[in-house]
């Protein structure tokens, strides 16, 4: 067994365990493995041991990978900061956008979706703040905001909402921060009852983040390994000191 599959194994047994603590069934949990800074090769490995969802968080990134790997039936999920004139390339892709976090990106979402005339899947990313309350900038819009962000996405034609997405706030504890989300979701819910996903919990936070209902985890570094894969060899790898994620 290649060191991809026994972390690919390891992963799905963390998320059914967290699944079967919370009382959930595992078939409830989306693992995304997020392959952003990794080469196309590691994807289509991945891919041979049955992963189809992956993630990126640059455009050109995964415009670069989606093409070398054409082949391949994956579904592509954006989860970075989007330009709004990469929306048209991210859309043609059928990418899953997670980082909706205001209305002209939606709009512009939208339009793309319909020249491809492929609707958008998109979440809202939701900044749960840092430990004093305030926006944690990482991305997303404010909790407050999120439930009129929900309207306007709403009645876009190009694009559907499909639910919400947030990173853990840093120096705060995951559980209470994504209870907070998963409170959220509730209430857009009441209006917006398709808006079901909630992608939430990476590496280090997926068991609190399946504990709180998450929809979708999105896995990198527990995956892939700290540095990019050579090939699915990759044991013999020896990890570069201080190369955590970064391609070399
Ligand atoms: C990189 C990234 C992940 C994956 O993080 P890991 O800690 O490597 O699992 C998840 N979500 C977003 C938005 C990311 O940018």
């Amino acid at each position: 067994m290649t060191g991809l599959e026994q972390r690919l194994r390891a992963v799905r047994a963390r998320i059914e365990a967290a699944a079967r603590a919370a009382g959930r069934d595992p078939a409830t949990v989306a693992l995304l493995a997020v392959s952003k800074t990794w080469p196309a090769a590691d994807v289509r490995a991945l891919a041979a041991l049955g992963q189809a969802d992956f993630g990126e968080n640059r455009a050109q990134e995964l415009i670069g990978k989606a093409g070398e790997l054409a082949d391949l039936p994956l579904r592509w999920h954006f989860i970075g900061q989007l330009q709004r004139n990469k929306a048209a390339a991210v859309a043609r892709l059928g990418a899953v956008v997670h980082s909706v976090d205001r209305t002209p990106l939606a709009q512009a979402l939208s339009r793309a979706g319909e020249a491809a005339q492929r609707p958008v899947d998109v979440l809202l990313q939701v900044d749960l703040g840092g430990p004093e309350g305030e926006l944690g900038g990482r991305g997303g819009a404010a909790p407050a905001d999120v439930p009129g962000l929900a309207d306007d996405v709403a009645v876009l034609p190009g694009i559907r909402l499909r639910g919400l997405m947030a990173v853990a706030p840093r120096g705060e504890e995951p559980g209470p921060a994504f209870a907070r989300l998963a409170e959220l979701a509730a209430r857009v819910r009441v209006d917006h009852p398709e808006a079901v996903e909630l992608s939430a919990g990476m590496s280090g936070d997926l068991e609190e983040a399946v504990a709180a209902g998450a929809t979708i985890v999105r896995v990198g570094t527990a995956l892939f390994g700290s540095r990019p894969l050579i090939s699915p060899q990759d044991t013999r790898v020896t990890p570069v000191p201080g190369a955590s994620g970064a391609p070399e």
